[in-house]
């Protein structure tokens, strides 16, 4: 059970105490109720050199639970983050640099891994990895995962990749550019303003997240690109609508309200002009939990293949979302996808009816399209004027 979120105290003692938290949960509660000593404000630092540390943003447990399930487990199918302009939403998604696993990163160009050949056989890689493969050399090697941003301004041409024309030029045969996809590769491709982005690049980008690759086709040449990634949205609803369709493919949705309570308010306002006036003081100060998160995550992330979700705990959930009237499949899949990041981020390898109700609001809201149901009423309508038109009009030969 995650308690309840300890209100900043005044006068609290300002040495550091032992850590009482054992889980990812437990430090995640720990810190958001951590009051700030004031920080002196240090000459000559840009705040935009060191993100503002995760730990610190005030409230938002459950955003700040989201960003971390995707972290742990990547199949919850992608975050989306709703809400009005001012509540840390892109806060909170560049603040997770420091707590960024990491992962198997591919040496090549196409993203080749020696995993790609176990499941699909030599011709699943590149010549040179197949070669590389071949001789007992790493394809691979460990490294950070990134934070990739979309700029908004993207283009289709920037997004999945087009004719290099430089390299075109001088070795007289067509290259394909690597696109903003394939970078995002193991890596985390933040979209703030996802509901502003044209349709064919938000199309493209779903699709690549839904497969975890994309072929770029320019003339005579293709190139296949691995795109497996953690996507994170954000948008202001205020500012546009997002088809209901992607909606549908984010794996979790959080509401993101501006915080409620008087003395969350003034405790986030300390932490934004302690921050401002000293980031790297802000950094070293939560230095010790952030260090302690990115442990959390990375054992989570290992233990992950091993959590469990027993037919007996899933059933009575998979008649939930059938009550709830959600037809698409996606949402008991990011649901389950979800507990089980739950349950391993409290170190158990059996997913409980606790964490499925955990997760259970954050993927299944938004999720059920009146469109959808009106379609079947409306089919459900047409069927029984067909029955009794037949039953009228087509008279049985006696
Ligand atoms: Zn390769």
């Amino acid at each position: 059970m995650i308690a309840p979120e300890k209100p900043s105290v005044e006068n609290e003692p300002k040495e550091r105490v032992a850590h009482p938290f054992r889980t990812l949960r437990e430090l995640l509660d720990f810190v958001s109720g951590k009051s700030l000593p004031l920080a002196e404000p240090e000459e000559g630092l840009r705040s935009e050199a060191l993100p503002f540390p995760f730990l610190a943003i005030v409230g938002q447990k459950e955003m700040k639970l989201a960003l971390l399930l995707g972290l742990i487990n990547p199949s919850v199918g992608g975050i989306l983050l709703v809400g009005p302009r001012g509540t840390a939403k892109t806060t909170a998604v560049r603040s997770l640099l420091d707590i960024l696993p990491k992962v198997d990163r591919s040496l090549c160009y196409y993203g080749c891994l020696s995993e790609d050949i176990e499941i699909g056989g030599i011709d699943a890689v590149c010549p040179e990895c197949a070669k590389k493969y071949a001789e007992g050399q790493p394809l691979s090697a460990l490294d950070r995962v990134r934070l990739i941003e979309l700029p908004l301004n993207a283009r289709l041409d920037d997004v999945i990749g087009g004719i290099d024309e430089r390299i075109s030029l001088t070795h007289e045969r067509l290259r394909v550019r690597r696109g903003i996809l394939a970078q995002a590769d193991h890596n985390l491709l933040y979209i703030d303003e996802i509901n502003l982005l044209a349709d064919d690049i938000v199309d493209a980008i779903l699709d690549a997240a839904a497969l975890g690759s994309y072929t770029v086709r320019r003339g005579p040449i293709a190139a296949n690109y691995h795109a497996r990634f953690v996507l994170v949205g954000s948008m202001n609803p205020e500012e546009g609508h997002l088809r209901p369709q992607i909606l549908d493919r984010f794996g979790l949705r959080i509401l993101v309200r501006g915080l409620q309570d008087l003395s969350e308010r003034l405790e986030a306002y300390r932490r934004v002009q302690a921050y401002l006036a000293n980031p790297r003081g802000m950094s070293v100060m939560y230095s010790d939990e952030t260090l302690a998160a990115a442990e959390e995550i990375q054992s989570a992330r290992m233990l992950l293949p091993k959590v469990i979700l027993p037919d007996n705990v899933a059933k009575p959930a998979i008649k939930m979302v059938r009550k709830l009237g959600i037809d698409s499949l996606r949402a008991e899949i990011s649901w389950f996808e979800a507990a089980r990041a739950y349950s391993a981020a409290d170190g158990r390898s059996k997913v409980s009816p606790e964490d499925l109700r955990e997760v259970a609001p954050m993927s299944l809201r938004l999720r059920r399209s009146t469109y959808i149901s009106d379609y079947f009423t409306n089919q459900a309508k047409e069927e029984n004027e067909l029955n009794t038109l037949l039953i009228t009009s087509i008279r049985r030969k006696k």
